[in-house]
């Protein structure tokens, strides 16, 4: 650390255990593409030329797919409109997935015979996702492991197409279907990877293909148990997909190509002048994963590279001469700043009791601790708990979508005496600082007091490194400016 330098990063170690590096493998870049990255032709056609800037330099490139926008949520919806019997979701599923991949395939796949076999590949696939919601439909039996075969489609038609693309590009590209590198529990829907079974895969498969100059082109998101049954690592894996293989094969760099430049100071539709932030801990990084309930980026990913060291880069296709945001091990000093989270779509829900306590009915510790211990083997994620004693209150905040069955469990735990209430659209603001120091919550409250923001609740690190505020959805955008300005972030 620079000592003349007051600024001190969070860096304490955050680790999982992964099994131990093989001496013989090479270094390479992982270079993983968001659903922006495939929209539409021309955006393909972009995110082609970058990777084959990245091949040019450093050969040793690993391609993971998402699927295209919108895909996965159309196949999800097929998947469980078919478990209640309805076919027609299904239908909408096949002809969307059908007209978006060959738009694109027949702007940008020129050759015949290539352009053949991919649409007879492409066709296959379809007829195994009517196959699999007829039976759904038939049985009209809800089958996680159905749903995670169907959901899985969208990046096998994406990394099929891509490493078409790349070939007749003049590149060697192959695609793998990560169901033959990833290896998981059968949990399906968020699928946890066996890592020691999963790294070997991973270095048998793709290390040789690499020394042959081949790209791999990976399906993201996707794994398989032990028998082989197709799973997925839960929304928005395929970064994990990215971060597996880069710590299987201690890639140099990890690259998640987003539509941002970065992780950036505020959200930039909100602050226009928001900046990227050049490089940020493994630590940072986790706290702006946690506080912004993963939006930005997943613990889960951070992990397998912060302990083997590898940096993660966030960077845009839109501008891929832009540096965008690294995170390293130890991050220069002078870079630190912070960054202004702002999470919309959530819900609060509350319980109070109006009347006095009675010793009968006293708060107890346990009530609140059994409603939260109910949500979380719910799977419903609390992004933000606050109980008082005083007022007899609990509230928490969750994702719009679990809101109203949190609200049915907040009713079954909470007696008659309390008054059990939903507002459906709150936010939640949180301020992440290196340079504002144990006097970051005050400075953040002043600024909205004097803008005349009410905050509904608040929370903070003891140490001062955060302060988390749930607004008002309709507060948001004025209170993130505020506190932008305010907090000196546009002039970092
Ligand atoms: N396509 C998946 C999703 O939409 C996974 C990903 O994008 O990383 O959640
Ligand atoms: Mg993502």
């Amino acid at each position: 650390m620079d000592q003349s330098n007051p600024i001190s990063r969070r860096t304490r170690a955050i680790t999982c255990v992964i099994p131990a590096l093989d001496e013989s493998v090479v270094t390479m870049r992982i270079m993983k593409f968001g659903a922006i990255a495939f929209a539409d032709a021309l955006r393909v056609r972009d995110t082609i030329r970058i990777i084959k800037e990245q091949h040019a330099k450093d050969p040793s490139v690993v391609v993971v797919c998402s699927a295209l926008p919108g895909i996965t949520d159309a196949l999800l919806r097929a998947a469980r409109a078919a478990a209640h019997g309805g076919e027609q979701e299904a239908d909408i599923a096949r002809r969307e997935l059908w007209n978006r991949h060959r738009q694109i395939a027949e702007k940008l796949v020129t050759d015949e015979w290539e352009r053949e076999m991919l649409f007879q590949r492409l066709a296959e696939q379809l007829k195994q996702l009517d196959r699999m919601t007829r039976a759904m439909a038939t049985l009209g039996e809800y089958s996680a492991r159905g749903i995670d075969a169907i959901a899985s489609l969208g990046e096998r038609f994406a990394a099929l197409i891509i490493a078409v693309i790349l070939r007749q590009s003049g590149v060697a590209a192959q695609m793998i279907d990560a169901t033959e590198l990833i290896v998981t529990d059968a949990h399906f829907g968020v699928a946890r990877p066996y890592l020691d079974e999963s790294f070997t895969k991973i270095s048998e498969r793709l290390l040789p293909m690499l020394q042959a100059g081949i790209i791999p082109v990976v399906t993201g998101y996707t794994g398989a148990t032990r028998n082989g049954v197709v799973t997925t690592l839960g929304r928005g894996g395929g970064d994990y997909t990215a971060a597996l293989i880069g710590a299987a094969v201690n890639a140099t760099e990890v690259c998640l190509w987003t539509d941002v430049d970065g992780i950036l100071t505020a959200d930039p539709k909100i602050v226009p002048a928001a900046k990227p932030l050049p490089e940020l801990s493994y630590a940072e990084a986790a706290e702006m994963a946690t506080l912004s309930g993963s939006e930005i980026l997943h613990l889960r990913t951070l992990m397998p590279l912060a302990t083997r060291g590898i940096p993660l880069r966030i960077a845009n296709v839109h501008s891929p001469e832009q540096p965008g945001t690294l995170v390293t091990a130890l991050p220069t000093p002078t870079h630190a700043s912070g960054a202004i989270i702002s999470t919309r779509g959530l819900a609060l829900i509350a319980a109070s009791s109006s009347s006095l306590p009675t010793y009968e009915d006293a708060w107890t510790a346990e009530l609140a601790a059994t409603v939260t211990a109910r949500l979380s083997h719910a799977g419903i994620e609390t992004l933000l708990a606050h109980q008082s004693e005083l007022d007899r209150t609990l509230m928490v905040i969750v994702r719009q979508p679990d809101a109203t069955y949190t609200k049915e469990i907040f009713e079954q735990s909470f007696g008659k005496d309390y008054n059990v209430t939903l507002h459906p659209t709150v936010a939640l603001v949180s301020i992440i600082s290196a340079v504002h120091g144990t006097l970051l919550p005050s400075l953040a409250m002043y600024a909205l007091g004097r803008a005349q923001i009410n905050h509904i609740a608040s929370s903070r690190s003891l140490h001062g490194a955060y302060v988390s505020f749930v607004l008002p959805d309709e507060s948001v955008a004025s209170a993130v400016q505020i506190l932008h300005s305010d907090l000196g972030f546009a002039s970092t």
